[in-house]
């Protein structure tokens, strides 16, 4: 499975592995507020919050040897809390965008839920093991084809597919919800839907080099492609916002288009993850409960770092 951080990300990360205790230090400060951020829009009481951040960061320290870069650092976190907030309400859905709790029968159904898997580093490991060199080079070329369908589309600030496309692949919702949020026919979420996945099998077959046999052609109208999609989609959070955006967005400098994205994003769709970095990003200053449980989690965990 090939890595996906940055070089800043694995620069951090191999610091950590070393055991070097500012390098942790700074990493907790990097990610704590937004995982708070996160924790708090799950749960009522604070403190239950401040104890499944505190709990994340230990699981993370824990199963550093077992993260392979599957996901970005803030991803993976994400999934370590979010599987920790679900087994503390004891197996309740937990919803990646507002939309899904704000439709009927939410999204749908959540077999391909990447959160779920990252966080589960056995899992992980199994699901990864399961799948033979062909499926992995299948799933890069498929993830690589999606990304460049993504980034096509913020170039070419087409924002109106981008956000029919994420409704699609991200958050799951039924054909007929989305032509509702999106203001079109049915019809046209379908066509659009096909029009794309034909998209994705060429440029897989591009990217892997190959053409495709006719089995490969119906592999992304199958029974399961959907989920397969929906999981690359979350697991590389392929059309989520930088910081810097989020950052942006506060203070008003985005360009509109950008900017009617970045609140359909925010605020329609509702991303919890990112919603979580602007709740941050708004609370940022050296508010006392921030450093309070700053120091919290760095005397829990910085006695796990360099353990085998
Ligand atoms: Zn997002």
């Amino acid at each position: 499975m090939a890595s996906i951080l940055t070089e800043a990300e694995q620069y951090l990360l191999d610091q950590i592995r070393q055991g070097r205790p500012q390098a942790w230090e700074q990493f907790v400060d990097r990610y704590q507020g937004r995982l708070e951020a996160f924790a708090r829009s799950k749960l009522r009481t604070p403190a239950d919050a401040e104890d499944l951040v505190q709990d994340a960061f230990m699981s993370f320290v824990q199963s550093l040897g077992a993260f392979r870069g599957q996901a970005s650092l803030e991803t993976y976190l994400f999934a370590i809390l979010r599987r920790k907030i679900i087994n503390w309400s004891r197996g309740r859905k937990s919803s990646i965008c507002l939309l899904q709790d704000a439709l009927p029968g939410g999204g749908q159904d959540d077999s391909g839920d990447a959160a779920d898997r990252l966080a589960a580093p056995d899992q992980t490991a199994s699901w990864y093991v399961r799948r033979d060199e062909e499926q992995e080079r299948r799933h890069q070329a498929l993830a690589q084809a999606m990304q460049e369908l993504v980034d096509g589309f913020k170039q070419s600030l087409n924002f109106r597919d981008l956000k029919i496309t994420e409704m699609l692949f991200y958050c799951r919702l039924r054909n007929k919800d989305i032509a509702n949020i999106a203001g079109v026919r049915e019809n046209h979420v379908a066509v659009t839907k096909h029009r794309y996945l034909k998209q994705l099998v060429e440029q897989m077959a591009a990217v892997s080099g190959d053409s495709l046999s006719a089995s490969d052609d119906s592999f992304l109208t199958a029974e399961g492609s959907d989920a397969m999609l929906c999981e690359i989609w979350q697991e590389r959070r392929l059309s989520c916002l930088k910081r810097s955006t989020i950052g942006a967005y506060l203070l008003g400098t985005l360009e509109r288009d950008w900017h009617d994205y970045v609140t359909f994003h925010l605020e329609r769709l509702g991303c919890q993850f990112c919603r979580a970095n602007l709740d941050d990003l708004r609370r940022q200053t050296t508010d006392d409960g921030t450093r309070r449980l700053r120091d919290r989690i760095m005397e829990s965990t910085v006695g796990f770092l360099r353990k085998p």
